[in-house]
């Protein structure tokens, strides 16, 4: 939900941003001036970019681009021209909601920045005898046009943070219930091996809200990460993992299924992490080897020392682990060799565009060959089609996960899919 509002702001500031450029355009065509001629087509680039990085869901790259572009192009025009400088004020707003969930510096420190700039080049002097001033003339009704614009799009930009802010607070309300109210469901997506048989699944949180209806996982993780609710969440899940591979075990034919839950970061560093797990395996008396741990590298960036000793801790104890949307973020091999891994994961970004972009394969046939050569087992995230699975399997992959094979179902339905998959090869052999 924060994802679509921080679009709506994208799209609405960057139709503004668009709407200036052309008038700027206009303006330099009938009076010709250098400054806003390259303002002008500066702006109608960037705009351009961002609708195309919009569209493809980038807004993290959209919103650091937009951010960083205008703020350049208000200084700019606040020097040189003595004007824009009140739209300092709707980029602070629009940037407070943008940096959401970024880290402290950039969530507090880019508002402040804009609201800094607005204070300066109020209180600057202009200098009037420059080269690209504009003649008094067009800067008295552009100064008074710009004020009135600048307050209505400060005041639609703050509508929106407002409801942002809203919404994150009364869904923080909701998740602390959530988990009293048991509304939290899990849903298995299989994972299959290269012969099609099912040999293991990666547990997915579900939020069944009463009103909203299934809440995936990327609308409300973020919040439950940032209010602290995600450790307690993640305990749940892991127990009932645990309890399911319980059951698991005493059904034949389910007894070699594994699960891969993943860990978020604050749960993963979180000091007593080793002994809650060993607990709860041991508590549900499974087999420790068909619990994979599922980390992504974006949380391997800091103390690495802590987070191998943790992971070797847990692996001298059976339990394997899984690196995540592998290829994404930090990629540095030596650490890769030091942790004790036991899988790599493709992430479906370079799955999704394998046959579509020689570049994706080529990092894809890469990360397979590595993954081999350090003896890793290598899963492929994301397999769509049956192109997919091929191209994969001559790369080298030999297990895959995507909706190629089945989507995340419900544990009853995992169930009827194994045994109808089971009946299938038989008939077939
Ligand atoms: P992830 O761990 O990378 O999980 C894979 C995501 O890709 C899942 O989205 C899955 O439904 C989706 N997916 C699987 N196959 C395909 C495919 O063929 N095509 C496409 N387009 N998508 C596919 P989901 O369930 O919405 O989960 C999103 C993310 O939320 C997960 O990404 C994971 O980072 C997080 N998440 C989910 N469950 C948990 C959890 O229990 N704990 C934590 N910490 N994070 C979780
Ligand atoms: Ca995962
Ligand atoms: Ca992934």
């Amino acid at each position: 939900m924060h994802w679509k509002r921080a679009y709506r702001m994208l799209t609405f500031v960057n139709f503004l941003a668009m709407g200036l450029g052309i008038a700027w355009g206009i303006y330099a065509v009938i009076q010709p001036n250098m400054l806003i001629t390259c303002l002008a087509v500066t702006v109608l680039i960037m705009a351009a970019l961002m609708f195309r990085l919009i569209a493809v869901g980038k807004v993290k790259l959209a919103s650091y681009t937009f951010i960083s572009v205008v703020f350049m192009i208000l200084c700019l025009t606040a020097k040189y021209l003595g004007i824009l400088h009140q739209f300092f004020l709707p980029l602070a707003v629009c940037s407070f909601l943008l940096m959401r969930n970024e880290i402290l510096s950039m969530k507090h420190g880019i508002p402040l920045l804009c609201l800094a700039a607005f204070g300066w080049y109020c209180c600057a002097p202009l200098d009037l005898a420059g080269r690209y001033v504009l003649p008094l003339t067009i800067r008295e009704p552009a100064l008074w046009f710009n004020q009135i614009f600048a307050g209505l799009a400060a005041y639609v930009c703050m509508h929106l943070a407002y409801e942002d802010v809203l919404e994150k607070n009364i869904m923080e309300i909701e998740l602390r219930d959530a988990l009293l109210n048991r509304e939290f469901l899990i849903f298995y997506q299989p994972q299959v091996s290269k012969t099609a048989e099912i040999i293991g699944v990666e547990a997915l949180l579900r939020w069944q809200h009463p009103t909203r209806g299934l809440v995936p996982p990327n609308d409300f993780i973020p919040i439950a990460e940032g209010s602290g609710l995600m450790i307690p969440i993640g305990e749940w899940i892991l127990r009932a993992a645990c309890e399911q591979l319980k059951k698991w075990h005493l059904v034949p034919g389910f007894e070699a299924i594994s699960i891969a839950v993943n860990v978020s970061a604050s749960q993963f560093a979180e000091e007593q992490f080793v002994s809650k797990v060993l607990k709860v395996v041991k508590e549900t008396g499974i087999e420790p080897s068909l619990l994979k741990i599922e980390l992504t590298e974006s949380m391997l960036v800091a103390n690495i020392d802590a987070i191998i000793e943790k992971m070797a801790l847990l692996k001298d104890r059976g339990i394997r682990f899984s690196l995540d949307d592998f290829g994404t973020g930090f990629s540095s091999l030596s650490y890769l060799r030091q942790l004790p891994l036991d899988q790599i994961k493709v992430d479906q970004s370079f799955v999704r565009n394998l046959l579509k972009t020689p570049a994706d394969a080529a990092v894809t046939k890469t990360i397979i060959a590595l993954g081999n050569d350090l003896d890793l087992d290598v899963i492929a995230e994301g397999v769509e089609t049956e192109l997919h699975r091929d191209a994969l399997v001559s790369m080298g992959c030999h297990h895959f996960q995507g909706y190629y094979f089945s989507r995340p179902i419900i544990v009853a339905d995992f169930e009827l899919l194994v045994l109808s998959t089971r009946e299938k090869t038989k008939s077939t052999r």
